[in-house]
C-alpha cells in the first residue's frame, strides 16, 4: 500500500486505523476502510454524510456506499458507450492480479449477474523473478474467490524461456518492449484458442491519457488510431477484440474501490524498470492535474472525439494497402506492415 501514497499526490489518501463512526445518510453503511483526505465539505455530495473521497474534476465528494454506486455506474455506462459486450460473448479477461485488472474482473463479474455472458481470466506469467508469483498468487485467489476459471500461461511453455533468461542474453534496456510485445501476442494466441469473442483489458484513463501523449510526442498517429476503448478484430479476425471497461475510469478511484471493497493487491513494482518515457509522461500529467483539475480525462475525451475522424481515415488506408498481412514466420496477424509481426521482428534483432 506504500506505492498508493506516492501515486496519488494530488489529494492524499490515508488509512485509517480505527474504523469511522460516520454513517452514509441514505444506505446506513458505516465502517468506512479508506478516508480521502480533501479540501472540500468533506460531506457526501449525495447524501451530506462524511465523504471518504473527493472527485476534483467534477467538483463532488462522496462517502463510500455513493463512491462505490458512482464508479459502478460510470463502469456500466463506459461499456454501453463503446458497445464493449454483446449476449453470449465469451470474455477472457486479462489479469495481471494488479489493482486494475482485479478491479476489472470484480466488475465483469458482477454486471455478468445480469448480462448473458461467459467470463474467463488468463494470466501470462512472464517469468520475472521476486515479482510475478506475488500477483500470480493474487489472480489465482480472486478467480477462486468469484468462481472464474483461470489459465495461467507462460512465457517458459510458450516461448521456451522465461522473460528473465531472454533478458540476461539481449539486456534490460528495452525489457518492457519484449515484455509488452511478447504478452500482447500471447493473450491474442490464447484467447483465440480458448474461443474468446473479447480480450478485456484493465487500463484506466490515465493510462489512456499517457498513452495518448506519449503517441502524439513520438509522432505514431497509426499507433493511436488503432487505440481505443474498443480494438482489434477490424484489422484482422485472428486479433481478438480488445475491450477496456475502465477507460473513463482515474487509477486513482480504482486503487479507492479497490480499497474499499477489501480487494487486496500487493504493490510491487517491476524489478525492470518501467518504460522511462511513461513514468515521465505520468509525471508531468499527475502535476499538470493537480493545477488544472480534469486535465486528465479531458485527454481522454479529446482523443475520443479525434478518433471518430481517425477511424474514417483508418477505412481509407485499408483501401489504399489492404489488410495487414499474416507474419511470414508463425502466422499471426501481423499490425504493422512488415512481412514479420512485431514479436518475431524483435526476437529476430540481435
Ligand atoms: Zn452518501
Ligand atoms: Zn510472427
Amino acid at each position: 500500500m506504500k506505492n498508493f501514497h506516492k501515486n496519488f499526490s494530488a489529494v492524499e489518501i490515508r488509512r485509517s486505523s480505527t474504523t469511522m463512526k460516520n454513517k452514509c445518510g441514505k444506505c446506513k453503511e458505516g465502517k468506512t476502510k479508506a478516508r480521502v483526505q480533501t479540501m472540500g465539505s468533506g460531506k457526501c455530495s449525495k447524501c451530506n454524510k462524511a465523504s471518504v473521497i473527493a472527485l476534483r474534476y467534477a467538483g463532488i465528494e462522496f462517502c463510500q456506499s455513493h463512491f462505490t454506486r458512482f464508479f459502478e455506474a460510470r463502469v456500466m455506462r463506459t461499456v454501453r458507450e463503446f458497445s464493449m459486450l454483446a449476449r453470449k460473448d465469451r470474455i477472457a479477461v486479462a489479469l495481471s492480479g494488479g489493482k486494475d485488472s482485479t478491479v476489472m474482473l470484480h466488475l465483469l463479474k458482477k454486471i455478468g449477474e445480469s448480462f448473458p455472458m461467459e467470463l474467463f481470466a488468463i494470466t501470462i506469467d512472464e517469468g520475472i523473478a521476486g515479482y510475478r508469483e506475488f500477483s500470480l498468487k493474487t489472480a489465482v485467489e480472486e478467480c477462486k474467490k468469484l468462481g472464474v476459471p483461470l489459465t495461467v500461461v507462460s512465457f517458459r511453455s510458450e516461448f521456451g524461456q522465461t522473460l528473465d533468461s531472454l533478458l540476461k542474453k539481449r539486456g534490460e534496456a528495452r525489457a518492457c518492449s519484449y515484455c509488452g510485445v511478447m504478452r500482447r501476442y500471447l493473450l491474442n494466441k490464447v484467447a483465440r484458442r480458448m474461443g474468446a469473442d473479447k480480450i478485456a483489458i484493465g487500463h484506466n484513463s490515465d493510462d489512456v491519457a499517457q498513452t495518448v501523449m506519449m503517441n502524439y510526442m513520438r509522432n505514431e498517429p497509426e499507433r493511436l488510431a488503432r487505440f481505443g476503448p474498443v480494438a482489434g478484430a477490424a484489422e484482422d479476425e485472428l486479433f481478438v477484440t480488445r475491450i477496456k471497461p475502465l477507460f473513463l475510469t482515474p487509477e486513482r478511484e480504482v486503487a479507492a474501490y479497490a480499497m474499499m471493497k477489501g480487494i487486496e493487491i500487493k504493490n510491487i513494482g517491476c524489478p525492470y524498470a518501467k518504460s522511462a518515457f511513461r513514468q515521465h509522461v505520468r509525471k508531468i500529467l499527475n502535476e499538470t492535474e493537480e493545477k488544472y483539475p480534469a486535465s486528465k480525462l479531458r485527454i481522454v475525451r479529446a482523443f475520443l472525439a479525434q478518433k471518430k475522424l481517425m477511424q474514417e481515415g483508418a477505412k481509407k488506408r485499408i483501401e489504399k494497402h489492404g489488410k495487414p498481412a499474416r507474419c511470414k514466420e508463425c502466422g499471426e496477424p501481423s499490425s504493422n506492415r512488415e512481412e514479420r509481426c512485431a514479436l518475431c521482428l524483435l526476437l529476430s534483432e540481435k
